[in-house]
């Protein structure tokens, strides 16, 4: 399917589908060029890639204009799911409970709303099966089925954010009524109004005493969601999530706007999921969980999940609770996969063992070919990043997470970190504990290794110890970045900064430097004409409107004292080194370089 044909020609260039991102190799093989000749390309455009190097879209299409290609994008799978499940509202569909996301700044309430609204809607004697944070469940309103699914707060679960916004028929947006419009709640409108998800929004904590519900709504005008009491068309509720006031009403709003909605899945057509979350229980191995979107997912059912595959062993739905079945917009929490899916996966209903298995090569295929796989480390913009400036060093770390939502959370924040001078270099990333073969190939590849939320073993440990590995574990993200920055800070060459001091004109000559001596030591008198000079200062010599030299005050004297520094005004006598002759008259500029540590 991705082996692209010349489709049609266009103004002289030949037409080339592309995948968003492509491999410098594969590019080549595409446009039938020899891999050595579009690197040279490349690094025409100052881009210094290798061969098994990943190039964005735009990247590749200014190299391949070069060659006589115009590019196209081949479209995402995502933008393929989005139209499939389109597809799936025909004849056959029937009602499904709407998927509501919550998104919003960070501290903003989402989660305490989620908990609100479990407490609140989830019949009591059923609620006390919820043991943990869920980050999907439903509830029952008024006889409506309501499926709700949490979006990851902090700023790196971008990616996940966005690919929420996909599959879900509704988004509330939260504001805080005390903070107002933040940068992630605009984030999390344009992604919605990307998706064409209608959004709804909950002014949240209106409990408190600083809340300023007008001005957030002025600020929500501004970025284009004008609330109906102020002559618009968006629906705003005030809440809070806290004493659970507004909590019925946003719930009644949620059930109207859905009504106005055609949200509709065949139960029967092939089944379709979207991966929430993902995990390995030591235990029971690979789990995930998964809201299903169209079909039905039974057990024993044959799936494929991106690039892997299984067979469903248990499902259980979001109390904990078994299932056998799951219809269109249930999340359930399934295991029986032979790896752990990357949350964003799609899983696909399966008609056998062969055919899922034959789906996750394929998809596997796709995903090297996209350089999407689990080595792909450097992204172009590093890439260019690294060609700026060739000196850049590097900082070699082993990455383990409990969960690949974490692991990509991570490295999307990591990819971020702007720094031309330092890099950090992936050499392995993956879910599980911190195991042996971490620390041999930390050693053998001089790196670190960084955790999240995994463990070590006390013998692991003690390995570490021993050939003096650094393994650091944490449990919050911006924790972990912030370790990560300090390990880039701390090779990041410290910068040198120039802080002139003052001038001086010689006066005198007292001691001259031996005809043989190959660096220059002398000792002068100069006026200082302005600012100063010190013992130690650094000095640039100059005669007429030439430098001619360099030099170092080793001694400084002022009335024949020594002293530290002589100011504008006094005569200095200046015992010098450096690597010329000074001549009265010479103009001298005094300075000093102090290194300073840089920041990232
Ligand atoms: P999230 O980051 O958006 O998930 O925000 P949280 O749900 O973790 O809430 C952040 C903080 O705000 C927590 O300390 C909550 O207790 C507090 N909070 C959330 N909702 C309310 C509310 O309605 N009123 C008040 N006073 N505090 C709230």
């Amino acid at each position: 399917m991705l082996n692209t044909e010349e489709i049609k020609p266009n103004e002289g260039k030949k037409v080339l589908e592309v995948p968003e991102r492509i491999i410098v190799k594969n590019l080549a093989e595409k446009m039938n060029v020899k891999a050595t000749d579009l690197i040279s390309e490349l690094i025409k455009n100052r881009i210094f890639a290798n061969i098994n190097d990943v190039l964005d879209f735009e990247t590749a299409e200014i190299v391949a204009d070069f060659f006589g290609f115009e590019l196209v994008r081949i479209e995402t799978i995502a933008e393929k799911r989005k139209q499939q499940l389109k597809n799936n509202i025909g004849p056959g569909a029937k009602k499904r409970p709407p998927v509501v996301v919550v998104m919003g700044h960070v501290d903003h309430g989402k989660t305490t709303l989620l908990d609100q609204i479990l407490k609140t809607n989830v019949a009591g004697e059923e609620s006390g099966g919820i043991t943990q944070n869920v980050s999907a469940y439903q509830v029952n309103k008024k006889g409506e089925t309501i499926t709700f699914i949490d979006t990851p707060g902090h700023e790196a679960f971008h990616s996940m954010r966005e690919r929420g916004a996909y599959i879900t028929d509704l988004a509330v947006i939260v504001v805080a009524a005390d903070d107002g419009v933040k940068r992630q709640t605009i984030e999390a409108v344009n992604f919605t109004k990307e998706a064409g998800v209608p959004v709804l929004v909950a002014i949240n904590k209106i409990d408190k005493a600083d809340k300023n519900i007008d001005k957030v709504k002025q600020e929500l005008a501004e970025i284009g969601l004008l609330t109906e009491d102020w002559g618009g068309k968006t629906v705003c509720v005030n809440v809070s999530a806290k004493t659970g006031a507004g909590i019925d009403e946003l719930m009644d709003m949620i059930i109207l706007a859905a009504d106005m909605e055609e949200i509709k899945a065949n139960p029967n057509c092939t089944t379709e999921g979207f991966v929430i979350e993902s995990h390995m229980d030591p235990q029971i191995g690979p789990v995930a969980i998964v809201l299903i979107q169209s079909g039905t997912l039974k057990d024993g059912d044959y799936v494929s999940v991106g690039s892997i595959w299984g067979r469903i062993k248990r499902m259980d739905n979001f109390l904990g609770k078994r299932i056998h079945k799951a219809l269109p917009s249930t999340p359930v929490t399934l295991t029986g996969l032979n790896e752990v899916p990357k949350v964003g996966a799609f899983l696909i209903g399966e008609t056998s063992r062969l055919v899922a298995e034959r789906r996750a090569i394929e998809f596997a295929k796709i995903e090297k070919e996209e350089g999407r796989g689990e080595r792909q480390i450097i992204s172009t913009s590093r890439i260019k990043e690294l060609v700026k400036s060739r000196k850049v060093k590097k900082l070699n770390i082993i990455l383990k997470a409990d969960t690949r939502g974490s692991l990509e959370a991570i490295i999307q924040i990591l990819e971020a970190i702007d720094s031309e001078d330092v890099v950090v270099q992936i050499l392995k990333m993956g879910v599980g504990n911190i195991s042996e073969t971490d620390i041999k190939m930390a050693r053998s590849s001089n790196a670190k290794i960084i955790g999240f939320n995994v463990e070590i073993s006390s013998v692991i440990e003690k390995f570490a110890e021993k050939e003096k590995i650094e393994v650091k574990i944490f449990k919050v993200i911006y924790e972990l970045v912030s370790e990560i920055k300090k390990g880039l800070t701390s090779i990041l060459e410290p910068e040198i900064v120039r802080t002139d001091l003052g001038t001086l004109k010689t006066i005198a000559l007292f001691k001259l430097p031996k005809k043989s001596a190959k660096k220059i030591d002398m000792i002068f008198g100069a006026k200082v004409e302005s600012g100063k000079v010190e013992k130690g200062s650094l000095l640039e010599i100059f005669r007429g409107d030439e430098k001619i030299g360099d030099g170092i005050v080793k001694e400084l004297q002022c009335n024949k004292k020594v002293v530290k520094e002589v100011k504008k005004g006094n005569d200095a006598g200046i015992t010098f080194e450096g690597n010329v002759l000074v001549q009265e008259n010479d103009i001298i500029v005094s300075y000093k370089n102090e290194t300073k540590m840089r920041k990232l």
